[in-house]
This record gives C-alpha cells, structure tokens and sequence, in this order.
C-alpha cells in the first residue's frame, strides 16, 4: 500500500511551539515499521511555524506574513532535523519536498516534483512535504496542509490518506457544544449535508479546520483514493487504518476508472 500521512501542527508540538517529543517519537516509530512491513510511505508534515516560535522564544505565533515566514524558516530546519535523527534510529532515510500551490499547478514543475517523488520512492527513503512557507504568499499557496496532503496523494498515486489531527474525526454536530454529537465512521458520499459539517474551526495551532478536511477528502474520494481523519495523539491507530479497521471517519474513494 503507498500510504500519505498529514500531521498537524496540534499533534507535533505542545501549545508552547516546543516539540511533543512523545507524539512525534510514536509516529515516526510507527511510520518506520509501516516500512519494514513493505508499505510506502510519504509523510506531510505541518510544524514549521509552530516549531519556529518555540526556537525563537516568541510568545505567540506571529500575525504577520514575513514572521510567519521567518518563524516557518527557523521550524523547518528544527523539524527535518528531528525527523532524520529519529527515522535515522530505524535506518530509515527522509527526503525534504518543499512545495507551493504554485508549483503545483505548472505542469512541467509538477511534472519534476512527481519523477523526483516516485525515484525517491523507488530508492526506498521516505519524503517528507511541506509548503515552501518562504515563498508562499496568499495569491500562490495551497494555504493548508489538509489539501497539500491531498494534492500530494493523488500525484502521489496513493491508495489511502490518513489526516492526523487532534479531533477524532467526522462528528453529526460540534462535539464541543453538542453533547449529542456523535462520531460518523464512514462516509460513502460527500454529500451537501456532509460537506454542511465543515463549518466549524480548527485548533488554534494550525492552519486547517473541518471545512480543509472535508475538501481534502472530496479531492482524494474523486481520484479513487480513502481517506481517514483520526485524531494524532496515538499513532498507533495507524496499524488499523491500514488494515481497514472503524478508526475515525472514513471517506470512500469513488472506485472506478481512477484506480482500476
Ligand atoms: N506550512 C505550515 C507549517 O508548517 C502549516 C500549514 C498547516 O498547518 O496547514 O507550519
């Protein structure tokens, strides 16, 4: 199975900016023996603003474009160097793909991302994406790493999608005023009241909220591909996941001419 793995910013640092060094030990311990069990996988990872204020000693995420920037800068650098350190215990090697919307959308520039993402595949390293945050600015980002995770899986020709967050999934209302809500475990159709269930926000670390996730999986589904949102506190989950197991909420690729 080629598996995509977005974690957010929620699960890899505490409200400080510093690094949840368990949650992000258990992932990349998990992401490693996915690997060893003969599974590809690409990791995309938010955190680099978040990882920058906790570096730089700021008291909050910064409001501005170029300390957003800067902080994403300084983070990125802290992130891929936790990563390799710590995929490096498993031997296994990562790869830095920094992205913007842009890109994207030039077919020869994602013609070169796509050749350097499946050699990198075929050499057995394990990438790791990020909006190119230096470089994107509103008019060119893809803006949230709920659909650069998307966008990434479908170049990617992924079969499945899992969105790590701090919420355990797809609920009928907002678990947090409505004790009633409950959690939804597939989705077999993105219909309007589906897509309706969108309008609550984020958390306050990261960039993305249900109404990201809800669009990613329209994006996935569309190309044939699953896609799961499951909360990142555990990422032990995964095993499950990827065993077809009820974790989360599941979206159901539309099967059909995509992934015959
Ligand atoms: N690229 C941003 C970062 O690494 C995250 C965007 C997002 O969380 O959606 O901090």
């Amino acid at each position: 199975m080629r598996i995509v793995v977005k974690v957010g910013t929620s699960t890899l640092a505490h409200a400080t900016g510093r690094l949840n060094v368990r949650h992000v030990e258990e992932l990349v311990k998990v992401l490693s023996d996915l690997k060893n069990a003969g599974h590809e996988v690409l990791l995309v990872s938010s955190g680099a603003i978040g990882m920058g204020v906790g570096k730089l000693g700021l008291s909050a995420r910064p409001a501005d474009m170029p300390g957003k920037q800067a902080a994403a800068a300084v983070g990125q650098c802290e992130l891929m160097y936790t990563y390799d350190k710590l995929f490096g215990e498993y031997n296994h090697t990562v790869a830095q793909i920094l992205l913007t919307g842009d890109d994207l959308e030039h077919d020869d520039r994602r013609k070169n991302f796509e050749n350097t993402l499946f050699r990198l595949l075929e050499l057995g390293a394990l990438p790791i994406l990020n909006e190119n945050d230096t470089m994107a600015t509103a008019e060119i980002a893809v803006g949230d790493n709920d659909s650069l995770a998307a966008i990434v899986s479908t170049c990617a020709k992924a079969d499945l999608l899992v969105l790590l967050s701090d919420i355990e999934g797809l609920y009928t209302a907002d678990p947090r005023k409505d004790p009633n809500a409950k959690l939804i475990h597939t989705v077999e159709r993105l219909t309007p009241q589906i897509m309706a269930l969108g309008g609550g926000a984020g958390s306050s670390q990261g960039t993305g909220g249900m109404a990201t996730k809800l669009s990613a999986a329209a994006t996935c589904t569309s190309e044939g591909i699953d896609m799961v949102i499951t909360n990142g506190a555990k990422p032990s989950v995964l095993y499950d996941i990827v065993e077809g197991k009820p974790i989360g909420t599941r979206f159901l690729g539309i099967k059909g001419e995509h992934n015959t």
